[in-house]
């Protein structure tokens, strides 16, 4: 039974570090499992903004790969020596500092559960050692009106 709590909160730690810490190393992943991705309109307008900005005329910054974008991609590509692609892949977003937009995962982080007591001012992730008296569970998002995050487990 030990083992499994010592489990549960390595893993709930790894997934704090991991969402908090590492963003670029979440969606290095995602790209690595689906090589022919396509991207998200916010990040295709940020690439067509970049571009209008360097002289690659990309016409309005509508947020959907058309004929100019493909074309102010290529030639942007052509110019920067790498592969001519005409769509936007990971050297591209790079070479241009855009940042890709992930789709946001709020939904799933207002659903995150904390833990409040009878008489504490914190809230807690589960597992923590002050919740062995009494354990409330609320979402995180109206936790934090009310409540301090833990200083010992760090919700
Ligand atoms: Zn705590």
């Amino acid at each position: 039974m030990k083992t499994v709590k010592k489990l549960i909160c390595i893993l709930s730690l790894a997934f704090c570090l991991a969402s908090s810490a590492a963003p670029s190393l979440i969606s290095n992943n995602i790209v690595s499992e689906a090589s022919a991705k396509t991207y998200n309109s916010t990040t295709i307008a940020n690439v067509q903004k970049k571009l209008n900005k360097r002289g690659y005329n990309c016409g309005s910054t509508d947020g959907a790969v058309g004929k100019r974008t493909k074309a102010a991609i290529k030639s942007f590509q052509k110019k920067k020596g790498l592969k001519v692609t005409g769509a936007i892949n990971k050297p591209l977003l790079k070479a241009l500092n855009v940042k890709e937009t992930v789709p946001s995962k709020s939904s799933n982080s207002n659903e995150y559960i904390v833990y409040v007591t009878d008489t504490g001012e914190k809230y807690h992730r589960s597992g923590c050692r002050y919740l062995s008296r009494s354990r409330h569970p609320i979402p995180l998002s109206s936790a934090r009106y009310t409540y301090e995050p833990c200083s010992v487990c760090r919700p």
